[in-house]
């Protein structure tokens, strides 16, 4: 499970999260929805600890990210604390962030083999497996710069699968793809929800998609959860008025 508790988060004198509070539980799928700017992405970041946080608590199965201090000041938990943690977590970004210099095969075995310890062997067989998920087999010496926008993107899903995450963070991981590619990465999102091995938060602006598979849609604004419920009540019977807004800018 991953709980938000009390966290406060402010980047210069922008208060961007005031005692915000949210709890995802385990095999959860939930997605974010909501305008620019609202935060989406950096709940992400602070569950990646690519971002700290100003006060509160973020846990992570029951763990602490960070800890406070006697003196008040917050504290990353220990680099293997953290280590294990992240191992727990991977996020697919908007745009790829593939290794350019390196062939999909690479891409997928070098975290695996360098973080893991995987052998060269194990990782290899592992990426065969994650290709033929993602449908792309054919692609394992290819570069990404061969690859389309769809394919690339499916190898960045390949890659946090290769960490062997509980929890999947993907942040509008189909808005930077030609609308004909966004099907066949959204396929393999839906493959990953029926498994039901997966807690998943999807930042998304697919709001159909969004209706199909989350257990919960969350609607934020300006760093607060405004509205959440299931899909069909946020969709259909939105009960704010921002909610409402927000919807029928995608009508
Ligand atoms: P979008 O839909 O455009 O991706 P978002 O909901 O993901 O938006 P965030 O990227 O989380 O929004 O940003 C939330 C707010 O925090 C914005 O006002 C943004 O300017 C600010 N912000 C985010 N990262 C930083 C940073 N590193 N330094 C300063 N301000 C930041
Ligand atoms: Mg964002």
């Amino acid at each position: 499970a991953i709980e938000f508790d009390n966290v406060t988060k402010r980047f210069g004198d922008n208060l961007l999260f005031e005692n915000f509070n949210l709890k995802i539980r385990q095999n959860e799928i939930v997605s974010i929805i909501g305008s620019s700017g609202s935060g989406k992405s950096t709940l992400l970041r602070i569950l990646m600890t690519l971002e700290t946080i100003d006060a509160g608590q973020v846990r992570v199965q029951g763990e602490s990210l960070w800890h406070m201090q006697k003196n008040g000041a917050w504290k990353t938990a220990s680099e293997r604390h953290l280590h294990r943690m992240r191992g727990q977590l991977g996020m697919v970004f908007q745009h790829f962030n593939l290794f350019p210099h390196m062939t999909v095969l690479r891409n997928i075995t070098e975290a695996p083999m360098h973080v893991l310890g995987q052998s060269k062997e194990t990782a290899r067989a592992q990426a065969l497996e994650l290709l033929r998920l993602v449908g792309l087999e054919d692609k394992t010496d290819a570069y990404p710069s061969e690859l389309s926008g769809g394919q690339k993107q499916r190898v960045g899903i390949a890659r946090a699968l290769a960490m062997k995450p509980s929890i999947l963070l993907l942040d509008e991981i189909t808005s930077a793809l030609d609308p004909e590619l966004v099907d066949e990465v959204l396929e393999v999102i839906r493959k990953l929800a029926a498994d039901d091995a997966f807690t998943m938060i999807l930042v998304t602006h697919e709001m159909y998609f969004a209706r199909e598979i989350s257990d919960r849609v969350c609607f934020f604004d300006a760093g607060k959860v405004i509205e959440e419920g299931p899909p069909e009540q946020i969709f259909t019977q939105p009960e704010h008025e921002r909610t409402r807004a927000f919807l029928s800018s995608f009508l």
